[in-house]
Parts: C-alpha cells; sequence; structure tokens
C-alpha cells in the first residue's frame, strides 16, 4: 500500500486556465479520499495525473515519498476503477478478473492465477458469478468484477472515476456502501472522483473540494458540513443547500435581513468586526417551527414571523419555504454569489427544515425559531467563513 503526495501540481492544457492549479495533499496510506466539485473543476485530471494518464505540467507527485512524475503508469503500481468499469464482454468474469494477471505473462503460474482470481472473487461474492459474461450480471456485480481487477492486482492505491455514475439511485445507494467496506475491509489507499457531494460525504474519511482547479478545503465530512472554509464549499455541500441571506449590521449584534431582523450571539458578531453587510448562511435545520420548541431552549435563538409560501412533505420532515422581495443592493450580491457558484440563479427564498409534526402551512404567517449559535457570516467580497 502507499501513501501519495501532491506537491503544488499544475496542469495546464495548451495555454489556457490551468485546469488543476497549484494542489498539494497528502494522501495517508489506507486513507480513502474523495475529490469532489462540479463538472470541469479539474477533479478528473488530477486523478489521471495521478495514475500517470496526464502529464505533470509543474510540482511534484510523490507515491510513498519518491517522485514518480516520469514514471509511466504501469510503473506506478496503482489501478484504476472507470465509470464504464471497462470490461472485456467476451470474456468471462473469471478472466475479466484474471485479465491484469495474464498480461504479466510469466509472472503467474495458472495455479497461481486461480488461487489469486478465486481470493478476489470469494471477497466480492462474486465466486457463484465467475462462468459468466458481464452481459448477464447486474450494474453492481459488473462494477465488483471492476474491483476484483485491481484487487488481484494488489495495487498500492484503487483510483475511481465516478464508478457509480451510470447505477441507478438505488443501485448507487446499494454500492456505495459495498464499496465503502471494501475499502475499509482491505484498507488499500483509494482516491474517488465524484460531483455528488452525498457520495463524497457518505464514503470518505476525507474530503478534499475542488474548484476551478483550486484545492478549496480538505476535510472530514463533518468538519466539511460545520466548518467550511468559504461561500463555495459551504453551498456545495448539503441538501437543500445552506441559505445564504444578504444582512446588514444595525446596531451591536442585530442583522437585519429580508426576512426580518435577526440578533446573533456577541462572539460571530466580534468576527465580523469592521463589516457592514455580511451574508449570513443557515442551513435549513437550523430553523424549527417555533411552537415546537421547549422554552429554555429558545433564550439560544431567535424567533421571528415569515409568511411560508409553500411546504413540502417528505414523510420524516418537511420543507417550508419564504420567498422575499430583495432590494437591489441583495439582488446583486445574490448574483455575484450566483457566479462565484457556478449555479444559474439564486432565488430569493429561505429553506427551513420542519419537523413532520409542524402545523405550519404554505400561505400562511409562521412563528419560526432559529438556532443562532449555529448561524456562520460570510465575507460577500473574499467568501471567506468569518466565523
Ligand atoms: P467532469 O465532472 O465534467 O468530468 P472534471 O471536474 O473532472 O469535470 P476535468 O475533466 O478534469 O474536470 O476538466 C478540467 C478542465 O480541463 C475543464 O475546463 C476541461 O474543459 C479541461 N480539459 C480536460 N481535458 C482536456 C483536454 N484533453 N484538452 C483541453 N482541455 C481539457
Amino acid at each position: 500500500m502507499a501513501s501519495i503526495t501532491l506537491k503544488n501540481l499544475v496542469k495546464k492544457y495548451g495555454d489556457g486556465f490551468p485546469a488543476v492549479n497549484d494542489v498539494s495533499l497528502d494522501i495517508a496510506d489506507g486513507e480513502f479520499i474523495i475529490l469532489v466539485g462540479p463538472s470541469g473543476c479539474g477533479k478528473s485530471t488530477l486523478l489521471r495525473m495521478i495514475v500517470g494518464l496526464e502529464d505533470i505540467t509543474s510540482g511534484d507527485l510523490l507515491i510513498n515519498g519518491e517522485r514518480v512524475n516520469d514514471k509511466a503508469p504501469r510503473d506506478r503500481n496503482l489501478a484504476m476503477v472507470f465509470q464504464n468499469y471497462a470490461l472485456y464482454p467476451h470474456l468471462t468474469v473469471f478472466e475479466n478478473i484474471a485479465f491484469p494477471l495474464r498480461l504479466n505473462k510469466g509472472k503467474y503460474s495458472d495455479d497461481q492465477v486461480r488461487k489469486l482470481v478465486h481470493e478476489a472473487a470469494d471477497t466480492l461474492e462474486l465466486t457463484e458469478h465467475l462462468d459468466r459474461k458481464p452481459g448477464n450480471l447486474s450494474g453492481g456485480q459488473r462494477q465488483r468484477v471492476a474491483m476484483g481487477r485491481a484487487i488481484v492486482r494488489q495495487a498500492d492505491a484503487f483510483l475511481f472515476d465516478e464508478p457509480l455514475s451510470n447505477l441507478d439511485a438505488k443501485l448507487r445507494g446499494q454500492m456505495r456502501s459495498e464499496i465503502s467496506q471494501m475499502q475499509r475491509r482491505l484498507g488499500v489507499t483509494s482516491v474517488y472522483v465524484t460531483h455528488d457531494q452525498t457520495e463524497a460525504m457518505t464514503l470518505g474519511d476525507r474530503v478534499a473540494v475542488l474548484k476551478k482547479g483550486i484545492l478549496q478545503q480538505v476535510a472530514s465530512p463533518r468538519e466539511l458540513y460545520e466548518q467550511p472554509v468559504n461561500l463555495f464549499v459551504a453551498g456545495f455541500i448539503g441538501s437543500p443547500s445552506m441559505n445564504f441571506l444578504p444582512a446588514t449590521f444595525k446596531e451591536g449584534n442585530i442583522l437585519e435581513t429580508a426576512v426580518g431582523d435577526i440578533q446573533i450571539p456577541e462572539d460571530k458578531a466580534a468576527k465580523a468586526a469592521g463589516k457592514k453587510v455580511v451574508l449570513v448562511g443557515i442551513r435549513p435545520e437550523f430553523f424549527e417551527d417555533a411552537s415546537l420548541v421547549e422554552e429554555h431552549k429558545k433564550s439560544h435563538g431567535s424567533t421571528f414571523k415569515a409568511h411560508i409560501t409553500h411546504t413540502e412533505w417528505l414523510g420524516n420532515e418537511q420543507y417550508g419555504y419564504i420567498h422575499f422581495d430583495p432590494t437591489p443592493e441583495v439582488r446583486e450580491l445574490l448574483d455575484n454569489l450566483a457566479r462565484d457558484m457556478d449555479a444559474e440563479e439564486l432565488r430569493p427564498q429561505v429553506v427551513v427544515t420542519l419537523d413532520a409534526a409542524s402545523r405550519v402551512r404554505g400561505g400562511r404567517e409562521a412563528e419560526l425559531w432559529l438556532d443562532t449559535r449555529k448561524i456562520h457570516l460570510f465575507d460577500p467580497e473574499s467568501g471567506d467563513n468569518l466565523t
């Protein structure tokens, strides 16, 4: 197994904007790390640089401390698991898994090949399918054959390039947990590329968020969710997304927003000292139906009235929507934010998560409680999280 070190890696295609821009990252031996970001952020390019399918423009790539920039892919001993599995339809599952061993003619006897393939098939619960062709397998089983191929090679690390994006939602969920369990059982260093933040949050030990080739934050899923370093990470991680409310400091620690005044804790206000305008970041679940909040808890937050335009009932919870009329200044802030996040538009609305038991309904006024201890304050210019 291997540690992988990225030192100031840059990739330029032609003389354009760098697809990967000064990325440094230490991946520990046995770690499962996820590269995530929107389309075009450079995550596939970065993975292809690690495996050797793409030249490195500048910077160093180290595997177990050794610089491998100029090593051919086959000499890096890394196994890539692709989106389309890259299985041979005319070969049986056995031969598909054995393929990398057969390429190394002379290195493995037939007995060794049989032993390695059976061990991998056993780990992956594929033994009973060894004589079948890929065409007769489910998507999940094909995925496991592709992993089997990586396992028999006894590669130092597995590299996954969006392996689940061809599967339907249910299978994707199943395969996600299979890959996660498999990786932990094998303890093999793994780098996994996805644009799906749910996949990123549920699979990895750590998640690296990329935007336009630049690494934004590398952290555990929990830390990313609870302490995003900037607006981009805050908006990208979490579903429904974090609400961003433009706000002006009125007096002391009172913020004026389009949905009413919010009194925030002194320590948070102090961190935004000197700023007149901030963007308040509020995850939908920071809100609660005030009528369901215990009295002693209420003092830790702010209670206010809002017009709920409509609600969506999901069985275990509900989403409530609050629309507001943005002033021209607020509209401009939202438009700038949308550009920064590569979103088409940010609607002037706030989404709140409500308990399934809540009686709050669309078309009516509701009293909501906001846990102000949890809110984030962002600098609208730099996008940095000030809190
Ligand atoms: P996606 O999720 O859509 O695959 P990605 O995050 O993996 O996106 P990359 O495929 O790494 O992004 O692409 C990063 C940037 O580099 C994009 O702007 C892309 O257009 C550009 N790019 C990728 N491959 C090439 C290439 N062979 N030649 C020129 N530009 C390229």
